[in-house]
């Protein structure tokens, strides 16, 4: 299944939710929508979704107006996650599938295996309120996939999980886009995406800052930036000739080049001061493309660049 959104626009009490937006999600691929909160993600979701109506533009599947039996073709992860608490893991499981048009017999023969890959073999028959929160996220994804939809579409889906968890269901993830699943996902961390998402949108404030194939984005920046671990105060770092911006990843500091500098003359430079146990000239990161597009102030959106969670 192919997503196409045209000139999509939203406004909420005058104010601009999401202003002129069109993105295409290719089938087969795995598509973030990545920018910082209140930027519009789920407000462009909630369209997608039907849940809420643009006051304009178009949404088109495979091309044309959403099917009727759009809902069961798509598996969607809100960003408001909730299941009934005093149902078993297997109920909801089998509930939410059935919604979907999924037969319960099918769905029985599924939970054993998705219950095991989600580490949550042991709850089948117990309640969802003796659950921790990333154990609800997993269980909620499971809900959301039971029924074998064409098209995924989770909102923040990484919010509560660990690393191992995170790391569990990008593999998910890319398996079922293996099997032909296309992904649309959110995330104001653009760590996550960087390392799941073929294809990417990046929005500001309710608008496209950038889109399309995650190489073809960090291509056309080109490498302009450069990792460095050193020993000592790194403070006069920012102050370099040819140094555009500083993002310091507490381990090591990424520096955003201006434009036509030099990486030679800069080692050259950091030598001169400190100890320079590590110099790397390195795509730069969402994150860098980001701050550089978008103009926001890095403040804005600290944290969503290296928080490795
Ligand atoms: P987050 O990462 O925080 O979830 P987001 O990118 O998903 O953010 P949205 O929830 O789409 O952002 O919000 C975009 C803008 O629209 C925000 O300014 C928000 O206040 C506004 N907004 C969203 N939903 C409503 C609503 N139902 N009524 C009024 N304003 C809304």
């Amino acid at each position: 299944m192919y997503l196409e959104l045209e000139h999509i626009r939203k406004e909420y009490d005058g104010k601009v939710a999401v202003e002129d937006l069109s993105l295409q999600v290719p089938r087969g691929a795995i598509y973030g929508i990545i920018g910082p909160n209140g930027a519009g993600k789920t407000t462009t979701i909630r369209m997608v979704m039907n849940i809420t109506a643009p006051d304009s533009g178009r949404i088109l599947i495979n091309g044309q107006d959403r099917p009727r039996e759009f809902t069961n073709l798509v598996g969607y992860l809100p960003e408001e996650r909730g299941l009934y608490k005093k149902m078993t893991l297997e109920q909801i499981i089998i509930y939410m599938a059935e919604l979907k048009g999924y037969s319960p017999a099918k769905t029985r023969l599924k939970i054993g295996p998705w219950l095991e890959r989600m580490q949550l073999s042991g709850y089948r028959k117990r309640k969802v309120e003796e659950l921790s929160k990333g154990m609800s996220q997993k269980l909620q994804f499971i809900t959301t996939i039971m029924h074998e939809p064409e098209l995924l579409i989770l909102d923040e889906l990484f919010s509560g999980l660990d690393p191992l968890n995170t790391e569990l269901m990008k593999n998910v993830l890319l398996d079922l886009k293996r099997s032909g699943t296309t992904v649309l996902f959110s995330t104001h961390v653009m760590e996550q995406a960087e390392k799941l998402c073929d294809n990417l949108c990046m929005i500001s404030r309710g608008q496209k800052v950038i889109d399309g194939r995650l190489s073809e984005v960090k291509g056309r920046f080109g490498k302009n930036a450069v990792q460095v671990e050193i020993e000592g105060d790194g403070s006069f770092v920012a102050s370099l000739p040819g140094v555009a911006g500083v993002t310091d990843f507490n381990r090591y500091l990424e520096l955003r080049l201006a434009n036509g500098a030099n990486p030679d003359s800069i080692l050259r430079a950091l030598v001169e001061k400190v100890s320079v146990r590590r110099f790397a000239v390195v795509e730069p990161s969402l994150y860098d493309i980001f701050i550089e597009l978008a103009q926001v102030d890095p403040s804005e959106v600290r944290g969503q660049e290296a928080s490795h969670v």
